[in-house]
């Protein structure tokens, strides 16, 4: 049975602090970037869940005109209608904007590293089963490297595979890390290495073929090794709020970036499929932030300064522990062992 670990200390101002300066702003970023995929990109079907395979599904919300519907099978949620796999690739692989909007900013790309990554590194260190001699960690989708600069200065051999050669560019510069630009399938046709640990942070959301990022991890794994993945969770407050809420989305439920979000089900389905029994969850999110995002949205006076914003601020923390220990996070996190 796998354990499950609640909470996690956060100061959203220190790392969102560009998002709550100026809402709107973001939120016009992000229509901007729909906008430039519409342009280069073509729609197509999802017929069936990205994890079982099954066509039964029922309707489970509707964002920027794409429906995510509920697969009836596993309770996976996916959007019904995707832009093309060569689409996706090349939108990550070129667009700056998202580079910019999700990670490689300079304010708070310290902070990011310092408690977001590291903490993701602890986690993965105390739960395995000792320390393996080759320390070999592969992080995919690695973004502007925070994980990956943890990782090597920590003593192990980290490898970071990114398609953006904006977030690339930024890594070098920001941590000094030479992250390599591949998708994991071309990475694994290439490379003979076989590695401890593989991570997915806020990836296999993104791509359209989950299941063979997770086969071919398990054959790039050692016999011992362990996969670490950060995957959207559907069944979140974050997910409720911008269901009742779903023209200001600008993150989680944002169906041109995430074309899928998981349960707790379709996360150990997937696992189970692929040869993966989970060890430990931990669950904790940033849904105090989205409600007070939300409410900031539709108030039409400036907040920030309010004694509404300034107990919600002091409290949020507090207010998000209550719906972690509920497993009502945005986000999974799971490491799960290779059998
Ligand atoms: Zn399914």
């Amino acid at each position: 049975m796998a354990r499950h670990i609640f909470g996690k200390e956060l100061d959203v101002t220190k790392l969102k602090s560009n998002v709550l300066s100026d809402l709107n702003k973001h939120i016009g970023k992000i229509h901007f970037m729909m906008d430039e995929l519409k342009n280069i990109g073509k729609i197509v079907t999802q017929p069936k869940c990205f994890i079982c395979n099954s066509t039964k599904s029922s309707h489970f919300s509707n964002v920027y005109g794409f429906e995510y519907v509920e697969c009836s099978d596993c309770s996976h949620v996916y959007t019904q209608t995707r832009y093309r796999d060569e689409d996706i690739i090349e939108f990550y692989t070129e667009n700056a904007t998202y580079s910019q909007v999700t990670y490689a900013n300079k304010e708070t790309c310290n902070y990011r590293r310092d408690c977001v990554a590291k903490p993701k590194f602890d986690f993965v260190i105390d739960n395995i089963s000792g320390i393996p001699s080759t320390k070999k960690w592969l992080d995919v989708g690695c973004g502007i490297g925070d994980l990956v600069s943890v990782a090597n200065d920590s003593g192990w051999d980290c490898t970071g595979l990114e398609l953006s050669r904006h977030s690339i560019a930024f890594s070098k510069e920001i941590f000094n890390q030479n992250l390599v630009q591949s998708t994991l399938e071309d990475h694994a046709a290439k490379s003979n290495d076989r590695y401890d640990i593989i991570s997915f942070i806020g990836v296999l959301e993104h791509v359209i073929n989950p299941i063979k990022h997770l086969e071919i991890t398990h054959e790039l794994l050692g016999q011992d090794g362990y996969v670490l993945i950060q995957v959207p969770n559907a069944l979140s407050m974050s997910t409720f709020t911008q269901d009742i809420f779903p023209n200001t989305v600008f993150r989680h439920m944002s169906p041109v970036e995430h074309i899928m979000l998981f349960s707790q089900t379709s996360l150990e389905k997937a696992l189970t499929l692929t040869g993966f029994e989970p060890v430990v969850y931990w669950w904790h999110g940033l849904d105090s932030y989205e409600i007070l995002n939300q409410i900031t949205l539709l108030s039409k006076e400036e907040i920030h300064n309010t004694k509404f914003n300034n107990a919600w601020m002091k409290l949020m923390s507090e207010i998000q522990l209550v719906f972690d220990n509920n497993k009502l996070s945005d986000r999974i996190l799971c490491l799960a062992k290779k059998i």
